[in-house]
């Protein structure tokens, strides 16, 4: 586990951007967070780090899927916010896609029993004065040395 404490907007980018060379395809990526924690914007700046000739980055909120071309292969960001059922994720694909592309999942708790066992997981806190807390851990097979970030 890996805990990063008071950290800006900028500075979260810049971890997204450092994190960014360490990961590899497939896997999936759960951020987990409240509302306005700011998985989005972590995701936005990784999709940008990792697929430099993407300029827009929206957010999935209503679309549920965002796909990506990057140099490692289909990056999907999703968020899962308004399914009901966990089985909705299935239907649009995603339990499929999180073996075999680069999956950024907000809001996985919606994804119930499909929850991979292998998955890096990362932590978003609001904290005092708008900062964030992030913390980063690797769970089940996958293996990321975070010393770099
Ligand atoms: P949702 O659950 O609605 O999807 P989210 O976790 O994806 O929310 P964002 O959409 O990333 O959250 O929103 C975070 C908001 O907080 C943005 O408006 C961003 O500008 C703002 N913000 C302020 N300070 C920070 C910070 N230190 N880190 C990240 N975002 C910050
Ligand atoms: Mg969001």
């Amino acid at each position: 586990m890996y805990s990063l404490e008071n950290l800006s907007e900028a500075d979260l980018t810049k971890i997204a951007e450092h994190l960014s060379p360490l990961i590899s395809s497939p896997l999936p990526l759960c951020l987990w967070g409240n509302l306005g924690a700011g998985k989005t914007t972590f995701c936005r700046a990784l999709i940008r780090a990792l697929c430099p000739q993407v300029t827009e980055v929206p957010s999935p909120t209503f679309t549920l899927i965002q796909e990506y071309e990057s140099p490692l292969g289909t990056i999907w960001h999703c968020d899962l916010y308004r399914l009901d059922m966990p089985e909705e994720a299935e239907e649009l694909g995603l339990i499929e896609a999180l073996y075999q592309h680069i999956c950024l999942i907000e809001w996985p708790e919606r994804l119930g029993h499909f929850l991979p066992k292998n998955r890096l997981d990362l932590h978003l806190k609001i904290g005092a004065d708008l900062s964030r807390n992030l913390t980063l851990q690797c769970q089940g097979a996958v293996k990321i040395d975070f010393c770099h970030l």
